[in-house]
């Protein structure tokens, strides 16, 4: 049996299911207890319990997740917060109704701390979680653990537990909702981690039921026979063997190059990115650095993240976004009104443009960090739909002292009117992921429009095209830093659409600078043409496929 999703990357694992329990509902407001001094016995035992396995799992985790984790089971066992669940059971509440009340009461009095304090509110919720679990005999929320390698399986990733994932247990992510694109799936990217998205019903991948995922397609299948595991290990294999192919700088088969640059979302995965052949980083999420900042990062503190990441590229191009706010990467110092289609409002430069003084602060911090270390800075800014805030934006930008400054193309306005955009930026980068959603009208978070997510659709493509001819007009540079880039097929369609360089999460660059050595610019160029005649993305995979047949094949 099969189940199919959404395939992200091109990795092929085998193993057994662990499935990821689901949110607990809030616990009954009106049960009762039994009796009083059971009930606090019972709680005090769940909460140090649940401090203890805290500790545990930090002694096992080491390095930054031992300071969450050993910082979470102080406040299990924090004598203000045991106080207050034990009064709360004096006065008739269950055990596990006092923990979520006083828990939660404590939540909201760290967010009013706002700052540090703010941040930490998040992970009292998650030891809550942990203790009505216990309280109530269901399975504790968050990634399951294990001793041996499994396959995840969830409804949804939050990107704190993708970023915990143990990589050497968890071969592979599985989830119900969510697009290609989602920022999930995009660390999960990141991370290697071969994901099957957006598969609709988890219901037939129950717990410990092997199964071989394929990201290449996104296909699951169940109770694989003895040969598919030895077929799907010997994938595994010689994927292991290309992405130890020596590492040059990318280009096509007759020299032409193609700068092959990472898509980053912290410092910290820099030199990871320099190891596996990045030429320059082509796209740095900044605003990944602040998502649980209740307020505006300063001056000095950006600026030592950014130095810390133009050190790793010294005389190498770095490309960094202005913080793109908004819709699934909601920044609670930009966005504070509440909107009904937030992937249509106030996101990205336009909430910059509304706080000035953030987006000053922010280029100011790059300058100064750039004044300390080799790299080329160039900066852009997201989500740009017209002329005119290409104009504000890179004046701006120049005036504070940025030498390179350039837009995004991810609204087809942008794309369309290319050519005048270009007048006032120095460089273009096509953010495919935002370009399809907006393009085809599909939110690239909602798995039922999920299939419309395809970078490879025909009109998604002939955008590309639009830009790829205002760039060789104007002489400027068009990157891509969308996921699109990441895809080896379609990034030699993308450079055949005339793109100089592509930017991707770094563990897909062995595949991608493989790919392009096997054409020419002229092949490229036929690939490209042949999809962008097709009328579907399936279509346009298919007819860039044939155009790479050898005419007497
Ligand atoms: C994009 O939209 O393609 C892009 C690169 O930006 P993000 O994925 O961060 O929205
Ligand atoms: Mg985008």
């Amino acid at each position: 049996m099969r189940v199919n999703g959404i395939g992200v990357g091109r990795a092929v694992a085998v193993g057994p299911v662990k499935r990821m329990p689901d949110p607990l509902p809030e616990p009954s407001e009106t049960a009762t207890h039994d009796g009083e001094d059971a009930e606090i016995a019972r709680t005090r035992s769940a909460l140090q319990q649940v401090s203890a396995e805290l500790t545990d799992r930090g002694n096992r985790a080491g390095g930054d997740a031992k300071n969450v984790l050993d910082a979470q089971a102080l406040m299990a066992e924090d004598p203000t917060l045991v106080d207050d669940v034990i009064a709360r059971i004096k006065a008739g509440r269950t055990g596990q109704r006092a923990v979520h009340e006083a828990f939660l009461e404590f939540q909201v009095m760290l967010v009013g701390l706002g700052g540090y304090m703010a941040e930490r509110a998040a992970d009292l919720g998650d030891v809550s979680q942990r203790v009505i679990a216990r309280l109530t005999g269901v399975p504790a929320p968050g990634v399951p653990e294990s001793d041996k390698p499994f396959i995840l399986v969830a409804r949804d990733l939050a990107p704190a537990d993708t970023a915990l994932l143990d990589l050497d247990k968890v071969q592979a992510l599985i989830t119900r909702d969510g697009g290609p694109t989602s920022h999930t799936a995009i660390l999960a990217r990141a991370r290697s981690i071969p994901a099957i998205v957006g598969v609709g019903s988890t219901d037939e991948l129950t717990n410990d039921r092997m199964v071989i995922a394929d990201a290449s397609d996104g296909s699951i299948l169940l109770d694989p026979s003895d040969d598919e595991v030895a077929d799907a290990k010997r994938r595994i294999e010689e994927r292991r063997a290309a992405a130890n192919a020596p590492i040059t700088p990318g280009a096509l088969a007759d020299g032409t190059p193609v700068q092959l640059l990472a898509n980053l979302g912290s410092p910290k995965d820099a030199a990871k990115a320099a190891e596996l052949g990045a030429e320059g980083v082509g796209l740095f999420r900044t605003e990944f650095l602040f998502l649980d900042s209740s307020s505006a990062p300063t001056v000095q503190q950006q600026k030592e993240q950014y130095v810390a990441l133009l050190k790793a590229f010294p005389g190498k191009k770095v490309v960094v976004r202005a913080l793109d706010a908004g819709a699934d990467k909601p920044l609670a110092f930009l966005n504070d009104s509440e909107e009904e289609n937030p992937a249509l409002g106030l996101r990205g430069l336009r909430v910059l443009r509304a706080k000035e003084d953030i987006l000053r602060e922010q280029l100011t911090a790059l300058v100064e960090a750039a004044k300390e270390t080799e790299a080329k800075l160039w900066v852009m800014a997201p989500m740009v739909s017209e002329p005119e805030e290409s104009e504000y934006f890179t004046s701006l930008a120049h005036e504070l002292g940025v030498e390179v400054a350039g837009s995004m193309v991810e609204v087809p306005s942008a794309a369309l009117l290319a050519g005048q955009i270009l007048e006032t930026s120095d460089f273009v980068s096509i953010g495919t992921n935002d370009l399809t959603q907006y393009t085809l009208a599909a939110d690239r978070l909602l798995a039922s429009v999920g299939h419309f997510q395809d970078p490879w659709h025909p009109a998604v493509l002939r955008l590309v095209a639009e830009v790829g001819k205002a760039g060789a007009e104007s002489g400027k540079s068009v990157g891509i830093c969308g996921e699109a880039a990441a895809d080896p097929a379609l990034a030699v369609v993308l450079v055949g659409l005339g793109a100089k360089s592509l930017s991707m999460t770094p563990a897909a660059l062995a595949d991608v600078r493989a790919e392009l050595l096997t054409v020419t610019m002229e092949q490229a160029q036929a690939r490209a043409q042949a999809a962008l005649r097709a009328s579907s993305a399936a279509a346009a995979r298919e007819a860039a496929s044939a155009a790479a047949e050898p005419a007497n094949a």
